[in-house]
């Protein structure tokens, strides 16, 4: 079976979230399982920079409404074929995929997501220029969510699959790009591309998608009613047959305390002093006071309305009463960047703050904190639950989402039965986040329990391979092979 996968972002080449990591690992886990997957992405300088090969594969030279672009071939260091599409007006610029320096979108967005869309298009019809044909195309959020409306009128069209990784990002754009963007005419209708009067490359992906996965079983639920829909849960709920809700793995070779070049003390779940070295280093570092049994609570994430720190933020003095300390990476709205740098400043040996986007930082932090705080909204899948767990950091996580389905409240009864992974709390107000902490923090204090927790975490499954088989169920069953589908 030959899929091609979509997406705008792939780590290590450019991330600014978790669908750069599933990008990133997901092939990889499918081609173990016999699946022929090859990657395609648009070609921003940093992935221009990374890539070894320059081998051109197909030119575009007369896309109407599109400037030429070249596909350019080279592969991935875990052995995954990708596909870059190399045009320099659209692609090579500073600043990140989506968004300048200031973090204002790029005003062609549409156009430069499109083109993404229109070359996998090309890819998975029969018109390709490659000798390569897809059996199916497996788009990713809404930057790919146009391929189908192109594939609709395409010849000998591939199904297309699409994977929601967060609902809340559409693409809606004014109506005028359909023109631009040279789509069917007819796409832009309410059994289609438009919504509300836009033009909405996620709303075109989710009507033309074969079938429709989400990155847990619990947020395919949710998303099809109104609370966390996002305007879309009538068309989810009309499709509800078609959706498969299917748990995110982690790249458990990147994500490695064993192993993790990122760190300076390595740790497993039978030794566990490397993970007090490196919370003795990550104190030195951020200026904390450096104390062995202060529980410090980390934060990586980005600084938004959904991850919810605006609780977290709004009850660390309440927090502060007792011994702990808070370290936060992240960045985004520029409000809540302040706070947390406020609070630094005020409390300098308890609480640190770093408003950057730093790879390495995050695995450090994930290796030193005691215990990692998610109070997240809405939380598609999450991946910082995943990490935390296998670095020995029980999370403290908001039921929602992908959180829900990934992590078990501690409780005498789940840490006897061996299924304890974490600190879960319902009600999304920040006394409920205060007394999840605080019920952490008990378990903390007692040694035995804490050591008992840590071990269920990181002897926890979160390899890919699992996700992987259930991704090649859905892709038989949108290519109509139901008997195999059964059977697998
Ligand atoms: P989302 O995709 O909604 O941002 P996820 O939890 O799915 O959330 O994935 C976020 C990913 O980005 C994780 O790998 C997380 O460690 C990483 N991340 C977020 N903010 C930062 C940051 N400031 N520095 C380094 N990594 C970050």
């Amino acid at each position: 079976m030959k899929v091609l996968f979509v997406t705008s972002e792939i780590a290590p080449l450019i991330k600014t979230g978790g669908l750069a990591d599933v990008s990133g690992a997901l092939p990889a886990a499918l081609r173990a399982i016999g699946v022929d997957v090859r990657v395609l992405v648009p070609g921003y300088p940093q992935v221009l920079a990374q890539i070894a090969s320059n081998e051109v594969l197909a030119t575009f030279s007369d896309l109407p409404g599109f400037p030429p672009s070249r596909l350019l071939f080279s592969t991935l260091h875990n052995g995954v074929p990708l596909m870059v599409i190399d045009c320099p007006v659209l692609y090579q610029r500073e600043g990140g995929p989506y968004a300048d320096a200031y973090g204002h979108d790029w005003s062609d967005n549409p156009l430069r997501f499109g083109l993404l869309c229109r070359v996998a298009s090309i890819l998975g019809c029969g018109g390709t220029p490659l000798s390569w044909h897809p059996d199916l195309v497996h788009g990713n959020d809404w930057q790919a969510g146009l391929t189908g409306a192109y594939l609709s009128v395409a010849k000998e069209a591939a199904p297309n699959i699409i994977t929601i990784h967060n609902l809340a990002f559409q693409g809606n754009f004014d109506s005028e790009n359909v023109a631009l963007l040279h789509l069917p005419p007819e796409s832009f209708a309410i059994d289609g591309i438009e919504f509300y009067g836009k033009m909405s490359f996620l709303k075109g992906g989710l009507y033309y998608a074969k079938h429709i996965t989400t990155v847990s079983p619990n947020y395919a639920r949710e998303i099809q009613h109104v609370e966390l829909g996002f305007g879309m849960q009538g068309l989810l709920q009309a499709r509800s047959r078609d959706i498969t809700g299917i748990l995110n793995g982690i790249d458990t070779d990147e994500w490695d305390p064993e192993t993790d070049k990122h760190l300076a003390f390595h740790f497993s779940s039978q030794r566990m002093v490397g993970k007090a070295k490196n919370k003795r280093a990550l104190q030195e570092q951020m200026g904390l006071q450096v104390q062995a049994d202060v529980p410090l609570l980390a934060v990586v994430s980005r600084l938004t309305h959904q991850k919810g720190l605006d609780l977290l933020l709004e009850i660390v003095p309440r927090l502060l009463d007792i011994p702990v300390q808070l370290v936060v990476l992240g960045s985004g709205e520029k409000q809540m960047q302040d706070e947390a740098l406020a609070l630094a400043a005020r409390y300098p040996d308890k609480v640190a703050a770093m408003i950057v986007f730093d790879e390495g930082l995050s695995h450090q932090i994930e290796a030193a904190a005691d215990m990692f705080i998610m109070p997240s909204r809405f939380e598609p899948c999450g991946l910082n639950q995943f990490y935390s767990q296998r670095y020995g950091t029980p999370p403290v996580v908001h039921s929602t989402g992908g959180l829900a389905d990934s992590v078990v409240d501690c409780t005498p009864q789940t840490l006897r039965d061996g299924t304890a992974s974490g600190f879960v709390f319902s009600g999304m107000t920040a006394d409920n986040l205060y007394a999840a902490i605080m019920r952490a923090v008990m378990v903390y204090c007692n040694e035995a329990q804490w050591k008992q927790l840590r071990k269920l975490c990181m002897n926890k499954d979160f390899s890919w391979e699992t996700s992987a088989r259930a991704y090649r169920r859905v892709y038989l069953k949108a290519l109509g092979r139901a008997v195999e589908f059964a059977q697998d």
